[in-house]
């Protein structure tokens, strides 16, 4: 993948992840669960990188599908990071680029996606 396509991506999983956190704290902050609400103070008061490392001890993904897709963008981002983003992290083959264009946080192709399914 060229690099203008890899800087397209990652500015589109950065949108993407600073609207999420956006979504993810005022959910926090509006559930009637306590501890959501204690936590989404202790977020407001880190800086992003420390949000996942925070909300990992208390949030199942789960039930928090905000969070969810958070630990897909960062993902995602680390993979630009470390040169590995457009790759099957399974079998390394490339990904199909219609697909990624449709969701740039899938992990993987189709067909590693199917035995991980059906496995
Ligand atoms: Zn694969």
């Amino acid at each position: 993948m060229n690099s203008d396509t890899t800087r397209h991506f990652q500015d589109q999983l950065q949108s993407e992840l600073t609207a999420v956190r956006k979504a993810l704290l005022e959910e926090l902050k509006q559930s009637s669960q306590k501890f959501a609400n204690e936590l989404a103070k202790s977020l407001e008061q880190s800086s992003p990188s420390e949000w996942l490392d925070i909300a990992a001890t208390q949030l199942n993904p789960q039930q928090y599908p905000n969070f969810q897709r958070l630990l897909k963008l960062e993902a995602a981002l680390c993979q630009i990071d470390i040169g590995q983003f457009g790759y099957c992290c399974d079998c390394e083959t490339q990904l199909n680029m219609a697909e990624l264009k449709a969701d740039p946080t899938i992990q993987r192709c189709n067909s590693c996606c199917q035995k991980r399914h059906t496995s």
